[in-house]
């Protein structure tokens, strides 16, 4: 045991990792944090924390920060430490210098859900206002842009619809591909009491995740679909609820598109989208589908909780408007204990899709080619703007490998071992002349980065994150950034250097700007975050100035609901003779994505490497024990990992998690992607699996 003494005093602030944006003391002694302890006022979390928050932060002070920045002329040479402001116009000469040579939209921005809100809307106001393009995008891209355009097409708004304390009032849960305790802990402990008082759950994944069976719990329904079927699993609790009457009639004719509804029933009705049709393509019995429609329809309040295991598809988008119709349908948008509920995997997913660091949209998710709302932020920022959307993540890639664009400032994203398919990431990002990087260490984009800007970690920052339920929370700077420059200082000087004047005295008067700028935010202030109790859920304006805890109450943000058509498309990836099992990845409650700040903690001693799960009956026939080595091979490349055998997954699909560069899950994950966002398909890749070494 570490005697860490007592604490001198106590700074209020959020987590640095998921979407569930626990509030958190981050006790001090002098100028170092001892401990840090859930805030029991914190109206996401109520006291309650994981072992990410409550003990992963050591990495804000590992010794493998950066703390100089650092410039090479080529990503072969040695890094050369050089002064800030050499650093920053060495950047802006090269962007301008590529500009002039190859056009303004030759370099672009990419920002980060790590980021605060301040930050990620001066990253897309840097790259709009001074790059003069809308090249910029956000990792959200390669998580929930499916949810965005999903919830924005049927709903009228690209958010989630209730608190996490909705969840107390409900009565039929749906989780679909989501596995929140790992990922959502504390908002799963929260699930976990409502269903220990009688809720009922249907779990909707590959594989058998904690809330299908455990101690205390035991969903009524699990529907262990094959990978990459969502769309017609929904399509076919649909046809149950239309056929068997189950629609809530009042509901649809008072508050959605009754055309729209009207061809939506006629399609759903068909019988190629019967349970009976979709079981074989599903994998998922007739009958279970059937009964997991009925107690969906006929349970109570119904809401739907869904995650990665959604978006991350070919048919993401269509699976997150498929959900949107299931509740539309049954009357379960608009009031307390119902509701669609994205879980944002990083905790400022939603805050950076708010902010407008997408091609196609100004904060506030309004489009580019609006003119009114271009002229309002042309006044605003003292510039003209193009009307054309920019370049999402995988189009800078492909422009990159095609020559036509050479330079990106990317800000708390690495997207080389994010991105699917390494190889050709890699390869675009060597093919750029001016790679900037600005982060706490030299990860994997590094590797192809031209200028290093050391970043700060989230206990260096003032700002706000805004979490899986809208919730906008005081992110409080304990301790002077480490580099000398807090990260928004860096994009200010980035464009003061490339000629753009952009100067705050405080973040909070970056936020002034933003409300200023954006409808559901005018209400917005530092101050009065703290006068509602630390934190307000958008819309928060003169309609609700208390903000809104849930949406769409007495009519859809878009007015009428609207039902979408939503017609199955098999992906492109397909298992074969060649590459006959299918592949899918999660993550484990103890390391956070990439893993780039929980492997540098002690969680390590949790979860030390990436595993592949196995069913027995795959492995048996593979002659594959618990501990061998196996090679994983895709079309796209190959990696290897340490075997487990398990039931969790069916035979057939395998399983892994992407926490550790080693093991490289992204080296096999294709360029798939979903049809109307570009989210990459990581969720389905066929492989095979073959014995290396053994145990
Ligand atoms: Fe809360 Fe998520 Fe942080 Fe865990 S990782 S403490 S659940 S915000």
């Amino acid at each position: 045991v570490i005697d860490l003494g007592q604490p001198e005093h106590a700074v209020i602030t959020t987590c640095a990792y998921c979407g569930v944006g626990c509030g958190f003391k981050a006790e001090m002694k002098g100028d170092k944090v001892i401990r840090m302890t859930p805030w029991k006022d914190g109206k996401a979390n109520r006291g309650h924390a994981c072992v990410k928050g409550r003990f992963a932060w050591g990495y804000a002070t590992h010794q493998d920060r950066i703390l100089n920045p650092m410039i090479r002329k080529s990503i072969t040479d040695p890094w050369q430490e050089v002064s800030w402001d050499e650093a920053i116009n060495y950047a802006a000469s090269e962007f301008r210098r590529i500009q002039d040579q190859h056009g303004r939209d030759a370099v672009g921005g990419i920002t980060s859900s790590r980021c605060t809100n301040e930050e990620t809307y001066l990253v897309q106001k840097l790259v709009r206002a001074a790059f003069g393009t809308n090249n910029v995008d956000t990792c959200a891209r390669v998580c929930h842009s499916p949810t965005g355009y999903g919830l924005k097409m049927t709903l009228g708004e690209s958010a989630g619809t209730q608190t996490f304390d909705s969840v107390m009032h409900t009565d039929v849960v749906i989780v679909m591909g989501a596995n929140p305790s790992a990922a959502h802990p504390v908002f799963a402990s929260r699930l976990k009491r409502r269903l220990r008082q009688g809720a009922r759950l249907i779990v909707i994944d590959p594989r058998q995740t904690e809330l299908v069976s455990s101690p205390h719990i035991q969903a009524d329904y699990h529907l262990p679909l094959r990978p990459g079927t969502n769309t017609a699993i929904l399509t076919a609790m649909a046809h149950v609820i239309v056929t068997e009457n189950l629609v809530n009639e009042t509901y649809v004719a008072e508050r959605c598109d009754t055309a729209a509804f009207n061809e939506w029933r006629s399609f759903v009705s068909q019988p190629q989208n019967s349970p009976e049709a979709m079981a074989e393509i599903c994998g998922v019995s007739a009958e279970d589908i059937r009964g997991a429609a009925r107690l969906y329809a006929t349970g109570g309040n119904g809401s739907i909780y869904y995650g990665l295991g959604v978006t991350e598809h070919s048919q993401g988008s269509t699976t997150v408007m498929a959900i949107a119709n299931l509740a539309m349908a049954t009357g379960n948008v608009g009031r307390e204990g119902v509701g669609v509920n994205p879980l944002r995997g990083q905790n400022n997913v939603q805050g950076s899709c708010d902010m407008g660091s997408f091609p196609h949209e100004f904060p506030g998710y309004r489009h580019v080619s609006d003119t009114s709302v271009r002229q309002q932020f042309e006044e605003a920022w003292g510039v003209s703007l193009q009307s054309e959307p920019g370049l999402r993540i995988p189009n800078m890639f492909e422009a990159a490998l095609s020559g036509s664009f050479k330079g990106l400032y990317c800000q708390g994203e690495d997207i080389v071992q994010s991105d699917p398919n390494t190889q050709h990431v890699a390869a675009a990002m060597a093919a750029m002349e001016c790679v900037v990087v600005q982060d706490l260490f030299l990860n994997e984009t590094a590797k192809y980065a031209h200028v290093f800007l050391p970043g700060s970690s989230f206990l260096e920052k003032d700002g706000t994150f805004t979490n899986a339920e809208r919730r906008i929370s005081r992110v409080r700077k304990v301790m002077e950034p480490k580099a000398g420059m807090a990260d928004w200082e860096v994009t200010c000087a980035l464009a003061r250097a490339l000629g753009y004047p952009m100067s705050y005295e405080h973040p909070g008067q970056i936020m002034d700007e933003i409300a200023r700028l954006t409808p559901t935010f005018t209400g917005v202030s530092y101050d009065r975050i703290q006068e509602l109790g630390g934190s307000v859920q958008w819309p928060c304006n003169e309609q609700a100035p208390e903000g809104t805890p849930t949406m769409h109450i007495d009519e859809f943000v878009r007015g009428k609901g609207r039902f979408m058509l939503t017609q199955y498309v098999p992906t492109e990836e397909r298992s074969s003779r060649k590459f006959p099992l299918l592949l899918t990845t999660g993550r484990i409650l103890s390391q956070y994505n990439v893993g780039a700040q929980t492997r540098r903690t002690d969680n390590v001693a949790w979860h030390a490497e990436d595993l592949l799960e196995i069913h027995p009956v795959d492995a048996e026939d593979r002659g594959i024990r618990s501990g061998d080595k196996v090679s994983v091979k895709s079309r796209a490349g190959e990696t290897a990992l340490r075997a487990t055998v398990t039931e969790r997954v069916q035979p057939g699909v395998v399983y892994t998690t992407f926490h550790f560069p080693e093991s490289g899950a992204n080296v096999v994950t294709t360029n798939n992607s979903d049809w109307a966002t570009n989210c990459p398909e990581y969720k389905v890749t066929a492989v095979q699996i073959q014995r290396v070494t053994s145990e």
